[in-house]
């Protein structure tokens, strides 16, 4: 029997108001003839790109190479605020802030910037909501709304950029070192947006931010036909991938698109990937007491990734509201962890960064949604 393939766009459930165009949905060649068809002189994609992505400005009226008159038109034209700052919240003595997004068309999403000794980390949504259905994340609850485009991805990262830059978090100004794509949304689902965001973080400045791929996550639930088409991309970002248990009876219900693409196939995958860009790839384990964290499982576990090159990223469940499901207890966790060290394999267990401003992904845009409805 043939299997329907999945699209890696997934159709949105309704008809919406087009996002506007902005210079961060298109190739540095595509910028050029964007000024064009605006009726703009092709060289002001490139010194707009500048202003963006090299000085991260925001402030048309600085842009000292533009004429002063044309500056705000523009700026409305190439760069247009594709996400307005509808609250911050900040925890762990300002060092992790979570700010909540406007799109153009009122749906909400959110980012989280995370200061530590070494990195400044910003996680952001590549959807609003997710189709995924993965009955502990909260995202996952509400379903899909739609895509970001490549520009409201991208906008999430210069924010957090400039935010840094701007001294806003405790310690001074800052370079933003790294970002995940692990707040809301399945990122391998609007693939073609996603990747346009990479290529604008990585991309040498003016062209984009000048960030290593090295320093970028791109988290999944496991889509294969999207796994696939990153490995041909030729970037190496780091990979992620949502495992949650080792076997498929469990996972069926974790992450219920294991009913399409198995954990078998999941690991083929990203092992192939791993031989094409050379990155070490990860597996994230939400522990979740009593239903995941069995000695049995770390076990399977163990002997499922002793040969390959992987590391184990365990998250302490962060229960949703309303969730009948909690984090494991203490001593479950450590014995998860000297089990999976017993067959080599390199495991490190998540701090627990924002717990107390809904941290989990997708808590505060519901936390925000039940407030305004
Ligand atoms: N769709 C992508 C990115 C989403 S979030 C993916 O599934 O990988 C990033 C990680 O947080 C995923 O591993 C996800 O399973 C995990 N996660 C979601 N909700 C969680 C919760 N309540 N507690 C702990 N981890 C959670």
């Amino acid at each position: 029997m043939s299997v329907p393939e999945i699209n890696l766009v997934f159709d949105e459930p309704v008809q919406r108001k087009k996002v506007p165009k902005h210079l961060a949905d298109y190739s540095p060649i595509e910028r050029r003839e964007l000024a064009t068809s605006l009726g703009l002189p092709a060289f002001r994609a490139t010194q707009v790109a500048t202003h963006y992505f090299s000085h991260l400005s925001d402030d048309p009226q600085s842009w000292s190479d533009i004429p002063a008159e044309m500056r705000q038109s523009i700026a409305d034209q190439l760069t247009p605020k594709l996400i307005e700052l509808v609250r911050s919240v900040t925890c762990d003595d300002g060092m992790t802030r979570k700010d909540l997004w406007k799109l153009h068309d009122g749906v909400l999403v959110e980012s989280v910037l995370m200061r530590y000794s070494d990195r400044v980390t910003v996680c952001i949504s590549s959807q609003a909501g997710c189709g995924m259905n993965c009955p502990f994340c909260a995202t996952g609850q509400a379903g899909l709304t739609r895509n970001l485009s490549a520009g409201e991805i991208t906008e999430q990262i210069v924010a957090a950029a400039r935010a840094c830059a701007n001294g806003e978090l405790p310690g001074g100004a800052t370079r933003l070192s790294n970002i995940v794509f692990m707040g809301m949304g399945e990122p391998l689902a609007n693939y073609n947006a996603v990747i346009r965001s990479l290529r604008n973080i990585t991309d040498p400045n003016p062209d984009g931010l000048g960030i290593s791929a090295r320093s970028v996550t791109v988290s999944t639930v496991g889509l294969v036909n999207g796994i696939e088409k990153l490995t041909q991309e030729g970037m190496a970002v780091t990979l992620a991938v949502s495992l949650h248990t080792p076997d498929d009876e469990l996972r069926d219900t974790l992450v219920p698109i294991n009913s399409r693409w198995n954990i078998k196939e999941v690991l083929a995958a990203a092992d192939a990937y791993e031989k094409r860009t050379g990155r070490r790839y990860s597996i994230e384990y939400a522990l979740i007491r009593d239903i995941n964290d069995q000695s049995w499982r770390s076990d399977l576990l163990g002997r499922l990734l002793k040969n390959r090159n992987a590391h184990v990223n365990l998250i302490p469940l962060n229960p949703t509201p309303g969730s009948k499901w909690t984090a494991s207890r203490r001593e479950d966790e450590a014995e998860f962890v000297r089990i999976l060290e017993s067959y080599g394999v390199p495991v490190t267990v998540r701090d627990t960064r924002g717990r107390e401003i809904d941290g989990a992904c997708g808590q505060l845009a519901a936390a925000e949604k039940t407030r305004t409805d």
